[in-house]
């Protein structure tokens, strides 16, 4: 590994590396082979002021000037059960880029061990890479926060999995990547002092109007509840949400066995591992709720601080717990709402959309098609009971907004990244074309607006295409 030569463009202030050092490990990615730029994302790059880094600063082969890279410590509930030390074990943070936009992590994903790594390799291959770097560029052009990824490079080195595997390294762009479970690996500690440091930072980076402990708890809710009903409006199924998959910032996260709903189910799930359907689409609003109750408890020292008893601090952190529900149905009238051309969906309204619902899962109808096709008049053509949609239709047209067309616009993407088509853009990449890779990356860039040429791309899996699972084995 040397050091960059060439002036990098990103201005770096990694605010991270000032904490102390029980916070991370510092660390540099391990040197791979033969680096291979497969996707760039130019535009972000440009955004970060990255754009002349060479392939082999992606690889982490080159450590750009200013980064300071590091792996993060953390802990989690993972499906449940508690681990105490988790941590970075295949990613290293570059360091963060200060940009017009705000300050951005620079993360490498796939680069190599650490301390964290427990019996994992700290690598990553070709597959989750390319999974990632769709589902997370299409969630942004989707208008859902999230990470990001600025490059997918192979490596040059095999990567064992079920069988050996082209390696590949994610650079991840995110507003941080700290977790819940950054602050539980902290209180699991009884180290007080470390919570309430990145209480600080973490109001500093992404809540700076939000006051004292308990405005920081609303700030870090709202922000859930904002993104889970996103998620829901997309048919967006995480599929891992640990606690260690959770970001404070309200990005999505880490996106491992994740996919969207084809024929809609609301207990759909992916993830080979998820064997009780925890992480199931309908169960991800209460296991979010779930999630931040695990924050909360985080919390109580850094409150009880404030108010002078700890009983006063638990009631007070409940009280705005307790109301994560009634936020999220909010969030979650104002989403599907939209999706159905209502500007201001009550509580009246959530029966007509429940309704269709309901109609969709008893038909698995086909839910980006659905919701699409109510713009064009094709919504019924993925029916099977048409007669009760057009019922349901009548009742519609009776109470949607004047100005419904642009909502539902903005609202029903034409074109989501289907799991059989990330299936097919990674089985081609493996035997040498990575081009539906970059098509994928480029059509899903503008989903509301599907040219002629991409019209394949709207289809449902035929029969031969399903893919029931992602795997985990990332
Ligand atoms: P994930 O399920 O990807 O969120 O990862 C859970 C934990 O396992 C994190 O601490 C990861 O850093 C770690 N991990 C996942 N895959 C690997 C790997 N191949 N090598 C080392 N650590 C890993
Ligand atoms: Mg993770």
């Amino acid at each position: 590994m040397v050091q960059s030569e060439v002036q990098s463009e990103v201005q770096f202030d990694n605010s991270y590396a000032r904490l102390p050092e029980r916070f991370f490990t510092k660390i540099a990615p391990e040197e791979v082979p033969a680096p291979e730029m497969v996707l760039f994302n130019t535009e972000l790059a440009a955004q970060l002021g990255a754009s002349d880094w060479d392939p082999a600063v992606f690889a982490g082969n080159v450590i750009p000037d200013g980064a300071d890279p590091l792996a993060q410590v953390y802990a989690g509930h993972q499906f449940g059960g508690w681990s105490p030390r988790l941590g970075d074990g295949r990613a290293v943070l570059l360091g963060e880029a200060i940009t017009e936009q705000g300050r951005f992590d620079i993360q490498l994903k796939g680069a190599g061990r650490t301390p964290y790594s427990r019996n994992g390799d700290g690598r990553a291959w070709i597959g989750p890479v390319l999974r990632e770097f769709i589902v997370s560029e299409f969630m942004q052009a989707a208008g859902v926060p999230t990470t990001r990824a600025l490059a997918a490079v192979r490596t040059g080195a095999r990567v064992q999995r079920e069988r050996a595997f082209p390696g590949a390294i994610l650079t991840r762009v995110a507003a941080s990547h700290i977790r819940v479970g950054t602050f539980q690996y902290f209180t699991a500690q009884e180290d007080l002092e470390a919570v309430k440091l990145l209480a600080d930072h973490v109001r500093a980076r992404h809540f700076p109007e939000a006051d004292g402990t308990l405005g920081l708890y609303e700030a870090i809710l709202a922000a859930q509840a904002r993104l889970i009903a996103k998620w829901m409006g997309l048919g967006f199924v995480h599929g891992v949400m640990n606690t260690d998959n959770m970001a404070i910032s309200g990005e999505t996260i880490d996106y491992g066995p994740c996919a969207f709903i084809d024929g809609y189910s609301p207990k759909a799930v992916y993830s080979s591992i998820d064997r009780q359907g925890r992480y199931a689409y309908e169960q991800q609003p209460s296991i979010a709720h779930w999630n931040l109750a695990q924050l909360g408890s985080c919390f109580v020292p850094l409150m009880e601080a404030e108010l002078g008893s700890q009983a006063q601090a638990i009631d007070a952190l409940s009280e705005v717990l307790n109301r994560f529900p009634a936020l999220y149905q909010a969030e979650w009238r104002q989403v599907f709402g939209a999706k159905i051309g209502l500007a201001d969906a009550g509580e009246d309204d959530v029966a007509l959309v429940q309704d269709l619902l309901a109609l969709m899962a008893k038909d698995g109808a086909d839910f980006t098609n659905v919701f699409h096709g109510l713009s064009d008049g094709t919504a019924r053509d993925w029916m099977l009971d048409r007669e009760a949609f057009e019922r349901w239709s009548e009742r519609w047209q009776a109470r949607r907004s004047s100005d419904y067309a642009a909502l539902m616009a903005r609202a029903n993407p034409a074109v989501i990244p289907r799991t059989h088509r990330i299936e097919q853009a990674i089985e081609a990449s493996l035997a040498g074309d990575d081009s539906l890779a970059k098509r994928l990356v480029r059509v899903l860039s503008t989903p509301f607006d599907l040219a002629e040429a991409d019209r394949d791309l709207i289809q449902p899996p035929a029969e031969d295409e399903v893919v029931a699972q992602t795997f985990c084995g990332t």
